[in-house]
């Protein structure tokens, strides 16, 4: 099989029995490439590399792409169930951990605090104490646009906070006492927070747009913790330079590793690099389940976390 991404210790462990091929390894890539298009299972340990026809077409014999993470915008997985290749993602093993940065990541940017400690460690403390910050949670609606797997444990922490919250989906979940708006334009209109977690990719680019950002207004606050191509990055920076809304709190970007130098220096910003998951225990047992995914298809057995798109049994052709 082949290790497309890093090649950590709780992968490289669990799949000691069978034969890995690390592409991060390899002197030569495209030697490397041809001389393992034979491979019949792919991990892959990093979004690095886009997973497209181009890949499923080099790799022929290719049946399951374990993946790590839940977001799988990096892999074409309807290209990959006309191929009949099976892709797995890591759901659910991370949710806590993604919504206890969202939360930290909401309470940082409405009470500025990594500002506050810029300040502190500048020596500014002595002159006098820092300015009461601008925004407080109270009072403060709060719009999820999403809410799946994630998405629900944010709105059960928010549930504590005693703030309102709504939600944008395409379906409404019923079961939820949560009010639905199928518009979002309006439901930024009504909420004082958005909190972005839907996955990335077409269904979903830009949504977060001027006209979205104009309804959230100047008392709004945006938290991104989805991926970094459901906001249209130029309309949030002019929305932030012209005070259209109040303030971001970013832990993913259009074009990561880099950030628009105009966030960079605006103070009604908190920037975090792509952390929503990363912890050392969250990070292993994603990994543990990439790897439980590759031991369940190599013992013939269904594997354990199917992407929708490619379900084990289509995939079967039962
Ligand atoms: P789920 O699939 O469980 O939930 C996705 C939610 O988004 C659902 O409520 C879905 O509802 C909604 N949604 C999907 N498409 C649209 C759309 N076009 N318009 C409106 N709503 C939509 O996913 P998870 O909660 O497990 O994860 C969500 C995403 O979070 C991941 O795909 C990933 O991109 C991101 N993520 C980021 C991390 C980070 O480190 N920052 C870490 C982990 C995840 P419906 O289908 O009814 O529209």
């Amino acid at each position: 099989m082949l290790l497309i991404g890093p090649p950590r210790p709780v992968i490289i462990g669990g799949l000691r029995d069978l034969t890995v091929h690390s592409l991060a390894a390899a002197a030569n890539r495209d030697a490397f490439l041809a001389a393992f298009a034979h491979v019949r299972a792919m991990a892959v340990s990093a979004p690095v590399e886009q997973i497209g026809r181009a890949w499923l077409e080099h790799l022929p014999q290719l049946e399951i792409i374990s993946s790590f993470g839940v977001g799988y915008d990096h892999i074409d997985a309807a290209a990959a169930a006309r191929h009949g290749v099976v892709v797995t993602h890591t759901p659910d093993v991370l949710n806590e951990e993604v919504a206890d940065t969202a939360i930290g990541l909401l309470l940082c940017t409405v009470r500025e605090l990594p500002q506050a400690d810029r300040f502190v460690r500048a020596g500014k403390w002595r002159a006098g104490g820092y300015p009461l910050s601008k925004a407080t949670l109270r009072d403060r609606t709060v719009g999820l646009v999403g809410m799946g797997r994630i998405g629900t444990a944010i709105a059960r922490r928010l549930e504590a906070f005693g703030v309102p919250i709504v939600y944008h989906t395409r379906q409404k979940r019923p079961e939820l006492p949560y009010r639905h708006y199928p518009d979002l334009v309006e439901m930024a209109r009504a909420a004082d927070v958005l909190i972005l977690i839907v996955p990335g990719g077409p269904a979903t680019r830009n949504m977060i747009d001027a006209k979205v950002l104009d309804a959230l207004g100047p008392e709004g606050i945006l938290i991104n913790i989805a991926r970094g191509s459901v906001v249209d990055e130029q309309a949030l920076v002019a929305a932030l330079k012209e005070r259209k809304i109040m303030a971001a709190g970013l832990d993913v970007f259009a074009n990561e590793p880099d950030v628009p130098e105009e966030l960079l220096t605006m103070e009604n910003v908190v920037l975090l690099p792509h952390l929503g998951s990363a912890s050392v225990y969250t990070r292993e047992k994603m990994d543990q389940l990439i790897v439980d995914n590759i031991l369940a298809w190599a013992a013939g057995k269904p594997p354990l976390t199917p992407v929708p798109e490619t379900p084990w049994r289509s995939w079967r052709g039962a």
